[in-house]
């Protein structure tokens, strides 16, 4: 592992790895150190995704009001360094205030610190980056002004030196992860954001760097707060979704404890505006001092209903499968291949080539789908207005979707539409990424397959029936051993069972008892656990 004090030595460092592998993908860890479990979980998520793992260990003035914690903010630079190491990061990027802002920068600061007798940088010796005030205000805003611009502006500078594939983010500062992928999108950064859930210790107190200052009686007394976030949780799962009631629940758990709380809300996880009622997700938010340490907490109330995802290759019946599992739950139907499919039709249609990836790029982004999702009233794909729902099941586009299906643009582009259609659940997906990907917190996920030579079989069959074209098994073996091939090694999202997925295969199955077994998952898994 290295160590780099110096943004000349971190470029250094991450110019020798481009330059080695160009598509090395890089996930960025920043942190104020004082490194603990929560942390270690980002770290280890982000060694999960990427090739190389920075963290970053700055304890940031510009987020500290003039009379927070900067001084006594816990640092430990050579526990923070062993962790690393055991956690496999690959470097360290603890840089000085005055490596990070510059000599005249630190000097201003130095200057105005001595008339005010503090010893923090001046935010107007910088630039600044500026969020939105309807986000910054907010929440913790309201007690902290300026913390969110100090984030932002560092989380920008942090974001251009290492130019990171992902970043990753407690979802505990759940503020601070709205307003940073605000600033990601306003500027169409090419960073995915990740935020990773929230680590607590055995009595539900949240992992924080500040909960050094607590003694253990104060510990025990501020775990009040996870127990306050589930009592909330328990009122919205019996139904009552409404910020009265779930503050309500708050506020009783924590009255007349030792906590006192700052702050309760309930608003938009993405535009942090205040929600009267839970209608798809909703953050709950706390803030409370404990003595003199402030605490923050949260837990987002989920109103979804069931996902159930069906992948598999080419010709495993997934489709009849899954409309008639749609059907027979009540539930949408959504099949991702004939989104695929549509856009290769449009492709060949209008004569641009599949293998000219901005081309394609420019044509998918331009274009616009229709769909109707419930198979009791029939199922439509429209592109541009056209209704290509028999269209896109040709030889030629089946031939070519695969090909159309590895572009990581046409995925980004899809896939975003196709979280939309689930973003109230009660849907059944099917395709290639849904279990893994698309919906990764689906509540039940199949897998479903069977042997080259019987999917070959079924698929003869149905073009038969339909009377298709001239087409021989051989054949048909082959196209569909190629697009499992072509499926299963792209790059992105490419065709895997997703380890928490039931495996079903179906050679000796016939259609009817495939739909008995998955309704009967699904009744068994879905129906006898309570939702919220
Ligand atoms: O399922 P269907 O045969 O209609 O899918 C067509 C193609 O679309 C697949 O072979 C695959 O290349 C692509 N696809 C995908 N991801 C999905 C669904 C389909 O890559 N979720």
């Amino acid at each position: 592992m290295r160590l780099f004090t110096t943004i000349a030595a971190l470029g250094c460092y991450l110019n020798s790895q481009k330059s080695a592998a160009p598509k090395k993908e890089i996930g960025l860890v920043p942190t104020m150190g004082a490194l603990h479990a929560g942390h270690l979980s980002l770290i280890q998520r982000a060694r999960q995704e990427n090739a190389i793992v920075v963290v970053s260990i700055f304890v940031n003035p510009l987020q500290f009001g003039p009379k927070e914690d900067f001084q006594d903010y816990p640092r430990n630079l050579e526990q923070d360094r062993l962790l690393c190491e055991q956690a496999g990061v690959d470097a360290i990027f603890a840089p000085s205030e005055q490596e990070m802002f510059g000599k005249s920068a630190v000097d201003v600061a130095n200057s105005v610190a001595e008339i005010l007798a503090l010893k923090l940088i001046h935010p107007s010796s910088l630039t600044q980056v500026v969020p939105p005030v309807a986000m910054t205000s907010v929440l913790c805003g309201k007690s902290r002004p300026g913390h969110f611009q100090g984030v932002a502006a560092i989380v920008t500078k942090l974001l251009s030196l290492v130019q990171p594939t992902r970043a990753y983010f407690g979802q505990k500062d759940a503020q601070q992860v709205a307003i940073i992928r605000k600033l990601v999108a306003d500027f169409n950064w090419p960073v995915e954001i990740v935020a990773c859930s929230i680590v607590r210790e055995a009595s539900g107190l949240a992992m924080s760097s500040r909960n050094q200052y607590l003694t253990q009686e104060q510990k025990q007394q501020a775990s009040v707060l996870y127990r306050a976030l589930q009592q909330a949780l328990k009122t919205f799962s019996s139904g009552d979704r409404t910020a009265a009631a779930i503050l309500a629940a708050v506020k009783a758990e924590v009255a007349s404890t030792a906590v006192e709380l700052e702050y309760a809300e309930l608003v938009d996880p993405n535009t942090l505006a205040p929600l009267f009622v839970v209608e798809t997700a909703g953050l709950l938010a706390v803030a409370a001092r404990i003595g003199s340490t402030r605490l923050i907490d949260n837990i987002i109330l989920r109103n979804r209903r069931p996902i159930v995802a069906i992948d598999g290759p080419a010709g495993a019946g997934k489709s009849t499968v899954t409309r008639k599992v749609a059907q027979a739950l009540g539930l949408c139907y959504l099949d991702t291949g004939a989104m695929y499919r549509a856009v290769t039709w449009l492709a060949m249609t209008t004569n641009t080539p599949i293998s000219d990836e901005c081309a394609i790029a420019e044509l998918v982004n331009s274009s616009y789908l229709e769909y109707n999702l419930d198979p009791t009233s029939g199922l439509m794909l429209k592109i541009n207005g056209e209704d290509v729902t028999e269209a896109i099941r040709s030889l030629e586009v089946t031939s070519r979707v695969s090909e159309m299906a590895a572009h990581p643009v046409v995925r980004k582009f899809l896939v975003e539409q196709q979280r939309r259609c689930g973003i109230k659940g009660s849907i059944v997906a099917e395709g290639r990424d849904i279990g893994t990907n698309v919906f990764p917190d689906a509540e039940l996920k199949i897998f479903l397959t069977a042997s080259v030579k019987e999917r070959s079989r079924r698929r003869l069959l149905e073009l038969k029936n339909s009377g298709a074209a001239d087409i021989s098994l051989e054949q048909l073996e082959q196209d569909i051993e190629e697009r499992d091939e072509k499926d299963s090694t792209r790059e992105v999202a490419p065709l895997r069972k997703a380890a928490d997925a039931v495996e079903i295969q179906t050679d000796g199955l016939s259609i009817a008892e495939v739909i008995d077994r998955i309704v009967g998952l699904y009744k068994e898994r879905i129906l006898t656990t309570p939702q919220s």
